[in-house]
């Protein structure tokens, strides 16, 4: 059966039916339930997708386990490796592919997806195998009684069958940013991707059959959190460990559910990052940076960039310039090459971020640019657009500068001295990711230290290395991932002693 076939081969319809992918296989839902999805770029019906139940769960949870046993076990860790890189190579091949697929399920503009979206996806692969075939183990020469001593080593095993749930706005980025770690360790996976985002974490399954991947090792399940595949998922007594990347509500839900039968989980979640700008910076650098960071994936990135503090001599020239970058921005189909800011991911995410819009004016915010839902031509109306915005005038406490919005929009604030920076930075119940504009390298090293964020970042923004630690502090998150980090959540460290 296809993984994504149109409803109706012989119509024009581009409405796809998405599968479930169990053991190898694309199959319906057992129950046949299926739920719409709809373009953000026009509001268009572009797939119908399957909804696993608890019966669809359980097959996919029994068959990452009964893989876990299978061929896949008995694989050397260079033959393991071989397949990761075969799955890089076939995303790359397959590229064109997983480029049409994301784009048509986010909006984002197709120069986006092709720069960040799909290369990473295939990097994830080759990284991790990169990771555990050169990461060092350790041995203790321990005495004993009669001389001979003994010799202690640690093995890493794989933690078994994990059930990643992933989000919206870096679908197959953020999805084989977990996958493609518990694979080169061993592991086995069931995937529950965003209801919004079905059809790459479909693909790959394709891909994971192509390359020769076991059946069972890579399974994906679609449906909603609560009542549906999510909690379906979290709740399963044969998930061993969970890995989630979401809202900071969802995945406290998530933590209580893997309490039953104490199992691990690592959480990447929200954030309300700072960006600190100060009098000494690369005046033009620190603006382009900051215009990515506030609206780059139409705001929906966790690691952007709501809170902007900008010291108070370069404050009104700053604004005046991130306004005008702004304002110069095109909204516009993905496909067009000069289409700089997609929609939001749906129309219920831009009546959030819409009532975030209206409470900054009830909250007595000056709105310099946006605020609204731009006029857009007719072909494109029905999608979920909305305005860059940016607001100045607000207390740190209001809503708007407390809570995530995740959408194109920042609120600026001036500041007058270092300290009262950083303090205002980290007044936050969020610590995942900050960015900080100084040509002041001591400044940089201080201001660095006492933020209390998993990330920063110095002169620029989303400048990633894939082996560094990736992770949120306070409220934002628990674990790292990246390069060796991520084994730590993926594998059981295991002490092997050996009496000489
Ligand atoms: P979300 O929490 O609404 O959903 C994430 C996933 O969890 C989805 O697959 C959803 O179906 C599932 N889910 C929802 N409720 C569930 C439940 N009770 N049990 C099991 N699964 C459940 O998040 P989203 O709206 O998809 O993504 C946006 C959020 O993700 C933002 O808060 C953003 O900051 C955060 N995010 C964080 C990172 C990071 O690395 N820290 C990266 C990207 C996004």
């Amino acid at each position: 059966m296809q993984r994504i076939a149109k409803t109706n081969p012989s119509s024009d319809s581009p409405v796809r039916n998405v599968l479930n992918f169990v053991d190898g296989a694309f199959v319906p839902a057992m129950g046949g339930r299926a739920f719409d999805k709809r373009s953000p770029v026009n509001g268009a019906l572009i797939a119908r997708v399957a909804e696993a139940g608890r019966d669809d769960v359980d097959a996919a949870v029994g068959a990452a386990r009964a893989a876990l046993r299978g061929p896949w076990a008995d694989l050397a860790l260079q033959q393991r490796c071989d397949l990761l890189y075969g799955v890089a190579d076939e995303i790359n091949r397959r590229f064109d592919d997983f480029l049409e697929a994301e784009v048509a399920d986010t909006g984002k503009p197709v120069s986006l997806a092709r720069q960040i979206d799909i290369p990473r996806g295939a990097a994830n692969f080759k990284i991790f195998a990169d990771v555990v075939k050169n990461v060092p183990g350790e041995v203790f020469e321990t005495p004993t009684p009669d001389g001979a001593g003994a010799l202690n080593f640690a093995v890493r095993a794989p933690v078994g069958v994990v059930a990643a749930i992933c989000p919206w706005n870096l679908p197959l980025l953020l999805m084989t940013w977990k996958v493609g770690p518990a694979l080169a360790c061993g592991n086995t996976v069931v995937v529950k991707p965003s209801e919004e985002t079905p059809q790459t974490a479909t693909l790959l399954g394709e891909v994971m059959n192509a390359v020769g991947v076991p059946g069972g090792v890579y399974n994906v399940v679609h449906g909603f959190g609560p009542g549906s595949a999510g909690e379906y998922l979290t709740t399963h007594p044969g998930v061993d460990a969970i890995t989630f990347t979401g809202e900071t509500r969802t995945g406290a839900a998530i933590m209580k559910a893997a309490a039953d039968g104490a199992r691990p989980v690592s959480l990447e979640m929200g954030g309300k990052n700072p960006a600190l700008v100060f009098a000494d910076c690369d005046f033009d650098a620190a603006i382009e940076g900051t215009m990515r960071s506030c609206f780059a994936n139409c705001g929906q990135v966790c690691l952007g960039t709501e809170r902007v503090y900008v010291e108070r001599p370069i404050f009104e020239r700053f604004v005046a310039a991130l306004k005008e970058k702004a304002e110069a921005m095109r909204l516009g189909s993905p496909a067009d090459p000069g289409t700089g800011m997609g929609p939001l991911i749906s129309q219920e995410h831009r009546d959030k971020v819409l009532s975030y819009y209206r409470k900054a004016v009830e909250e007595g915010a000056t709105v310099v640019t946006g605020g609204g839902i731009p006029e857009m031509p007719e072909d494109l109306a029905g999608g979920s657009w909305i305005q860059p915005t940016i607001w100045t005038g607000l207390s740190d406490e209001a809503a708007v500068t407390t809570e995530e919005i995740f959408g194109p929009c920042c609120h600026i604030a001036p500041f007058d001295s270092e300290a009262e920076a950083i303090d205002r930075a980290n007044a936050t119940k969020y610590g995942l990711a900050a960015s900080v504009w100084t040509t002041n390298l001591a400044r940089a090293h201080r201001v660095s230290a006492r933020l209390e964020t998993g990330i920063v970042w110095v002169n620029s923004w989303f400048l990633r290395d894939l082996r560094t630690p990736f992770g949120g502090a306070k409220q934002s998150g628990i674990g790292r991932e990246g390069g060796v980090y991520s084994l730590e959540f993926y594998t059981e460290l295991k002490n092997v002693c050996i009496k000489l």
